[in-house]
């Protein structure tokens, strides 16, 4: 973790890091004229690596009275797909960001890069070149050597615009030709060597179809891109630092020198027990190593809303994780933090039975059926009161259940008494196994003096165990989510390696208030976790719950 400062979830981005400083420099008063941008590449649904990014572009936006664009960053036909558009827009408004009317497509500004590159080549400053990939890998040099130049670098403004003209009506198969700036070939930073600038790929884009067979490199669009929407601060990833003087020279060279936008980078999310690259996580889904992008385990923003995490909790993350230059991996155990600070006084406590061991309470009586009142969550009293069947025989978790308890086991065990949570003492009087020698049935005497509420004081015991009524209850589907991955997600290989436990399902009975829920819900299954009735899994008469996080952890905030 960050040292930085904890703030508050105000949702505005990590307030205080350096690129707050950065702002201020450069805007002074007038810090309301900051206009940033997310700009995703529609090839993969969002995941929590790209909310720190909205985090702070659209933070930044709101906390200074300025703007945020939501920019679809979509000059690569190869990849994209229209799905992706769709879920993108759905993830940055479920966290609670708004980019009121200015969703751009990079893709509309397909004639502009087109003009700046004519610019270029009139005024000298980009020509077309005809060496293939392998032979300009040849020609750039390395990190010790400098560059060679181009046999083609001094091609005539006459005929790099014919050859361009020519590659943009077709005339060329791929690969054939580029079109490269012309800027120092024996630069220390090898992306300034005359870097391609367009090539030539006949493919189909999801939004100008057939129109080009020419399209802009990343590097020479993005920056056009910014200065065209007039961002005022280009946010990115560390990997783009030495990409900056290249960034600067198009929007300087492309005309955009009044008010050019300004790059600042920052370090890249990475989390412990999980992948975050849109590659892998794809890889996960077509491989159907995972139920699809939103899978629970997940960490896309639409498998996190499905798991039960919720913007606020993701948001507060976010800001804790804080923006720093050095790139580091937060413990995934802080964003289990944030969700169960936020859940604690948000969600009612029923109970739920996992691993069932059937209680038959001797000494009351068969047929009855006594509604008792159970406080909804104690930390918020708004939350109320329900109504709890109890009756002669229920269940308990079998780890509530030792027949020869160890050193501080303050559950049950025979001849032990205990509080059942909501109701009365119980005292173990027998047992019952099977012929393997397993306990599956214990019995007990219960003691009417002791009814919770009623005040008694007679005496104290050390464990309270939460329970369901064995006759009046609801079954339901639950699913134990833990780690996606392994410690180290990747063999030597570069396989990724699940973690094989990453998914228990359990047929759980839960008492009668969970008939109610509603998908989407969320409740704390007392002494066990928070929950979420899945909602894709959940039918009309059979309930799925996913666990959002447990109660415990070792995680420690620092
Ligand atoms: P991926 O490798 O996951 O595809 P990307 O950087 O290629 O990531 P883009 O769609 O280009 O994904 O990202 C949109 C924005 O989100 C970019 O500004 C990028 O820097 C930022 N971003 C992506 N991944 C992370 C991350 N792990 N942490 C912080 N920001 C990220
Ligand atoms: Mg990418």
């Amino acid at each position: 973790m960050s040292e930085e400062k904890i703030v508050e979830n105000t949702g505005l981005g990590a307030t205080g890091n350096f690129i707050h400083s950065y702002v201020q420099e450069d805007l002074g008063e007038n810090t309301q004229k900051i206009h940033t941008r997310f700009p995703p590449e529609p090839n993969g649904y969002l995941h929590i690596g790209h909310a720190k990014s909205i985090c702070l572009n659209f933070g930044l936006a709101n906390l200074y009275g300025g703007k945020c664009n939501l920019r679809f960053d979509d000059t690569n036909p190869a990849k994209e797909d229209v799905e992706y558009v769709e879920s993108i827009k759905e993830d940055v408004k479920w966290l609670g960001f708004d980019w009121e009317d200015r969703l751009y497509f990079a893709s509309s500004y397909f004639q502009t890069y087109y003009e700046v590159a004519i610019k270029l080549i009139k005024e000298g400053k980009a020509f077309v070149c005809d060496l293939n990939a392998e032979e300009m890998r040849e020609y750039r040099g390395s990190l010790n050597a400098p560059g060679k130049e181009s046999p083609y670098r001094n091609r005539s403004v006459e005929e790099n615009l014919d050859l361009f003209e020519r590659m943009k009506v077709g005339e060329f198969p791929d690969g054939s030709r580029t079109l490269r700036a012309k800027i120092d070939v024996t630069s220390p930073n090898i992306n300034m060597r005359d870097p391609v600038i367009y090539r030539i790929a006949h493919a189909t884009h999801h939004t100008t179809g057939d129109e080009w067979c020419i399209y802009p490199m990343y590097d020479f669009a993005h920056p056009l891109e910014d200065a065209i929407e007039g961002i005022t601060h280009s946010i990115c990833t560390m990997e783009f630092e030495d990409h900056r003087p290249l960034y600067d020279w198009v929007v300087r060279e492309g005309g955009y020198e009044v008010a050019p936008p300004r790059q600042i980078e920052f370090a890249r999310l990475g989390m412990t027990n999980t992948v975050m690259s849109k590659r892998k996580l794809r890889a996960l889904v077509e491989d159907s190593l995972v139920d699809g992008w939103d899978d629970p385990r997940m960490p896309t923003i639409s498998g996190l809303r499905r798991r039960g995490y919720t913007p606020e909790a993701i948001r507060d993350f976010c800001e804790r994780i804080g923006v720093a230059k050095a790139n580091s991996v937060v413990d995934g155990g802080l964003l289990d933090y944030c969700i169960r600070d936020d859940l604690k006084t948000k969600t009612s406590a029923i109970m739920a039975i996992l691993d069932p061991l059937k209680v038959v309470i001797t000494n009351y009586p068969e047929g009855q059926v006594e509604m008792l009142e159970v406080e909804n969550n104690p930390e918020n009293e708004v939350l109320g009161n329900r109504t709890m069947a109890f009756t002669r025989e229920i269940y308990i978790e079998q780890e509530d259940f030792m027949e020869e308890p160890v050193k501080k086991f303050f559950r049950l065990a025979p001849g032990k008494e205990v509080r059942l949570k909501g109701a009365y003492f119980v005292t173990c009087t027998d047992i019952i196994k099977d012929e393997a020698g397993n306990v599956v049935e214990v019995h007990c005497t219960y003691d009417p003096e002791t009814k919770s509420g009623s005040g008694f004081t007679g005496r104290k015991v050390k464990g309270t165990l939460h329970w369901v009524s064995a006759t009046e209850n609801v079954k339901a589907t639950v699913r134990l989510y833990d780690h996606m991955m392994l410690d180290n997600p990747e063999d030597p290989t570069g396989n990724m390696i699940m973690n094989p436990t990453s998914l228990e399902i359990k047929e759980g009975i839960l008492e009668m208030a969970a008939a109610e829920a509603k998908k989407g819900e969320r409740f704390q299954f007392m002494r066990n976790g928070y929950y979420i009735v899945d909602t894709k899994d959940t039918t009309e008469d059979h309930l799925v719950f996913n666990r959002i996080v447990s109660l415990k952890s070792s995680f420690k905030l620092k």
